[in-house]
């Protein structure tokens, strides 16, 4: 599957499994200096590898007919200044409830760590703006995933599967801690039990053999 395949595949996914609602939420892939993201004002369950548009990572058009995702200046923003080769962006329900009612996303479950911890909320600017690259850029230092105030999330990865992977998490995670603060008040995982999880992940015992 060539990166454009991919972008059509997890774009069917993402609507498939109810991230991602007509054409809210953009996706790309970077392969060198290509990156290849899905097109502006189209349905991510309805496109072919010819939709989707190849930039190189200064934002000019290499490949394609129709428009990038207005949201490609962030995707390539993140691409100049980190290590991710995806980038995953949806206006997930449970994601953008807690982006518009709180600053950051508590680690109330180890899973957490697997985006970085606690998941912070970078601050409002309007949609496709220089202003908007640069807060997520700043809120997802040294993480896999961020939120955008009043609109959704935002996730990387070394593959396509893995920020599609790390948006699924952070939409569960997001969901889990919604609905317990619903029912009371989740307890939120300190410092040293964060730890603890990386100790016993780092070094997992093994089961004696027979
Ligand atoms: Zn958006």
């Amino acid at each position: 599957m060539n990166f454009r395949e991919e972008l059509c595949a997890y774009g069917r996914k993402a609507v498939e499994l109810g991230l991602v609602i007509g054409t809210s939420g953009n996706l790309s892939v970077r392969d060198g200096d290509r990156v290849a993201v899905t097109p502006s004002g189209a349905a991510l369950d309805r496109l072919t590898p010819q939709m989707c548009p190849v930039v190189d990572v200064e934002g000019f058009l290499l490949e394609g007919e129709l428009q990038p995702s207005s949201e490609t200046p962030m995707h390539l923003a993140i691409y100049r200044t980190t290590d991710a080769r995806a980038v995953v962006h949806t206006h997930s329900v449970f994601g953008t409830v807690v982006a518009t009612t709180m600053t950051e996303l508590p680690p109330v479950h180890y899973n957490a760590l697997l985006l970085g911890g606690t998941v912070k909320v970078a601050e409002y600017a309007t949609y496709g703006t220089p202003e908007l690259a640069g807060n997520v850029r700043e809120a997802l230092a040294g993480k896999r995933a961020a939120l955008m105030a009043n609109h959704g999330g935002v996730t990387i990865g070394a593959t396509l599967e893995q920020a599609f992977e790390a948006t699924r998490l952070l939409e569960w995670l997001c969901e889990v801690y919604v609905r317990g603060l619903g029912v009371g008040s989740p307890a939120i995982l300190s410092e040293e039990q964060l730890a603890a999880v990386v100790e016993r992940a780092l070094n997992p015992p093994e089961f004696p053999r027979r």
